[in-house]
Parts: C-alpha cells; sequence; structure tokens
C-alpha cells in the first residue's frame, strides 16, 4: 500500500497573497501543472477569484486569490480594506510569495502584521521564490529574514520556473489543511470558474433580452464544456424554467430570442476570456427548481435563495 493511502484526504481554501510580479501566477501555473485554464477573467467577477484548484489522491487545494491585497501596492491604506481582510479569514491556509532577491519591506510588514491578527490564524507558509536569482548565501539570509517576519510561518524557497522546492512546497500546503472530503468533483475542477462566469452570463443575457417577462424564474446549467485549441470552447448549457409558458417566451418566435440571447451571451463569455466560443442553448421545463437544493448548488448559487 502506498504511504499516502493511509492519510486523511484534506481540502481546504489557501489564500494566495504577495506583491506583483514576485510569482504568484507562475507558481499557481508550475503547482496545478496543465489543470488550469489559462484565463484571466476580470476580477472583480465574484467577491473572492479562485485561481485554480489541485485535485490530489490525498487533498484537494483550491487556491484563491484575495483582490486588494496585493494590488495597491502603494496604499497601505488600501492594503487593509475589509474584503481583502476577510478573504485571509476565510482561509484555511495562507500562501505567502515573496522573491527572495529583495529583503522584506514595510508593505510585507504589514501583510505580515495583518496575518497575526487574523481572527482564525490560518496557517502560513512563505514561498520564497526566484531563488534562482541569488546565490546560497544570500539566500539564508533572505530565509532568515522572512522567518523573523513570521515566527510561526514555513518558510520554503522555490523557483517557480525550475520547479525547485515545489514538491516540498505542496507537501507543506497539504499538511496545513483540515482533514476532509474535495469541495468539487475532479471533472468539473479544471473549468469550474470559467463555468460559472458562463452560467452567470447567459443568465444576464436572458434577462436582459427577456425585460420583466421571465422574472427571475430561469436558471442556467452548463452541461458541456470543452476547450478545444484554436477552435475555441464549446460550451452547452440549458436555460431552465419554471412552466411551459415561460419556455415559449425564451425561446420566441421561430426561435429568435433564445438566438439573440445566445449571440449576447456569447459575445460576454468571448470577451471576458479572450478567445473564440461557441454556444449552444437548450431551454427545458424543469418545475419547482428553486425548491431543489441540489439544482441551486450547481447553479452556483449557493446560501443565496431567493
Ligand atoms: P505575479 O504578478 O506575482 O503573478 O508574477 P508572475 O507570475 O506574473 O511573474 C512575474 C515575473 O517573474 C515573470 O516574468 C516570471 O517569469 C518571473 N518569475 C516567476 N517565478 C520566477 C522564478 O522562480 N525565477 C525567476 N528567475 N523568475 C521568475
Ligand atoms: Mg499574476
Amino acid at each position: 500500500m502506498d504511504q499516502s493511502e493511509q492519510l486523511n484526504h484534506r481540502a481546504g481554501f489557501v489564500a494566495v497573497i504577495g506583491h506583483p510580479n514576485v510569482g504568484k501566477s507562475t507558481l499557481i501555473n508550475a503547482l496545478l501543472g496543465q489543470k488550469v485554464a489559462a484565463v484571466s477573467p476580470k476580477p472583480q467577477t465574484t467577491r473572492r477569484n479562485q485561481l485554480g484548484i489541485l485535485t490530489l489522491d490525498i487533498a484537494q487545494i483550491i487556491f484563491t486569490d484575495t483582490p486588494g491585497l496585493h494590488e495597491e501596492r502603494n496604499k497601505l491604506g488600501e492594503l487593509m480594506n475589509t474584503e481583502a481582510l476577510s478573504a485571509l479569514d476565510d482561509a484555511d491556509a495562507i500562501l505567502f510569495v515573496v522573491t527572495a532577491e529583495t529583503a522584506p519591506t514595510q508593505e510585507d510588514r504589514v501583510l505580515a502584521k495583518r496575518i497575526y491578527l487574523s481572527a482564525k490564524h490560518p496557517p502560513t507558509v512563505v514561498a520564497l521564490n526566484k531563488v534562482d536569482r541569488v546565490e546560497a548565501e544570500g539566500l539564508e539570509r533572505r530565509k532568515e529574514e522572512y522567518q523573523q517576519l513570521l515566527e510561526a510561518a514555513q518558510v520554503v524557497p522555490i523557483s517557480a520556473l525550475s520547479g525547485r522546492g515545489l514538491e516540498e512546497l505542496r507537501a507543506q500546503l497539504i499538511t496545513m489543511l483540515p482533514e476532509g472530503p474535495a469541495y468539487y468533483p475532479e471533472d468539473q475542477v479544471t473549468d469550474l470558474y470559467e463555468r460559472q462566469i458562463a452560467a452567470n452570463l447567459i443568465r444576464e443575457s436572458a434577462l436582459n433580452n427577456l425585460h420583466q417577462e421571465v422574472p427571475h424564474g430561469i436558471a442556467i446549467r452548463v452541461d458541456n464544456f470543452k476547450e478545444r485549441g484554436d477552435k475555441g470552447a464549446l460550451i452547452e448549457a440549458t436555460l431552465l424554467v419554471e412552466r411551459e409558458s415561460h419556455k415559449a417566451i425564451v425561446i420566441g418566435r421561430g426561435g429568435e430570442m433564445i438566438k439573440k440571447i445566445g449571440i449576447d451571451a456569447r459575445a460576454e463569455i468571448e470577451k471576458m476570456s479572450g478567445r473564440k466560443v461557441f454556444l449552444n442553448l437548450r431551454v427545458k421545463t424543469r418545475k419547482d427548481w428553486r425548491d431543489d437544493e441540489n439544482v441551486l448548488e450547481r447553479f452556483g448559487y449557493g446560501a443565496k435563495k431567493n
């Protein structure tokens, strides 16, 4: 038996923080391998952006962005914005990415202080990146400086570019997560985030085009989402309505309405993801989908029932 099979499964959210250009994106891509779609949707689309999900036999790590924490590097006040702070408190663990090229800055001190002040004290790992850029002696000094900054954190030297230290970093992250089952099924992982966005945009287009005729009694289920390289993404989705009469309205005379909804939604999804999209929409009646917990879940409505 593989040793890893004796361990209990772990799963959780890891908040990724760090200044621009320290290598956060490079690192996440390296950790995820080919598992993440190379798109960067508009950051304001969701409150807490998912950067990617790493699903392994023994663990599922959901990396999340913390908007506002590292974008306003010259305004210490902005570093403290409430939303960013609550994202830290929500996290099961914090991945603080820094570059080994420079000593901790004043902003790093602010972030470090914030991590210590957070209500839940999520365990923290400092990924000391770009070690390929410094010689051994300098690296030792950097390690000490960051260890002093965050005494309770693990400092792991890495190079997101060369891959050095990534195995160790991944193992470290896993030990910091709570035991529990995966949040997302493996086959949904790669495109989960884009699926959610696509569903939202289709719904938005439907509501815009329909005006008040089918008020909110509409939900979107993304049935298929395929990356096809140069041919663009293929997205097949179903618009679920509550009544047969609504179905007729959504389809429209001669299919005009559903066509319009599709054209607008496709334009928005393409704008968002920066590549070609083929969108196939269907309409189905499904009574009482609003009372069905599973359906709500699948549509990403979460607890927001109404
Ligand atoms: P982000 O702004 O924190 O997401 O940083 P990026 O991932 O976009 O990386 C910024 C720059 O640093 C890019 O040019 C990367 O190629 C480079 N970079 C990232 N990791 C490393 C590393 O380990 N070593 C070196 N030498 N360069 C790196
Ligand atoms: Mg980035």
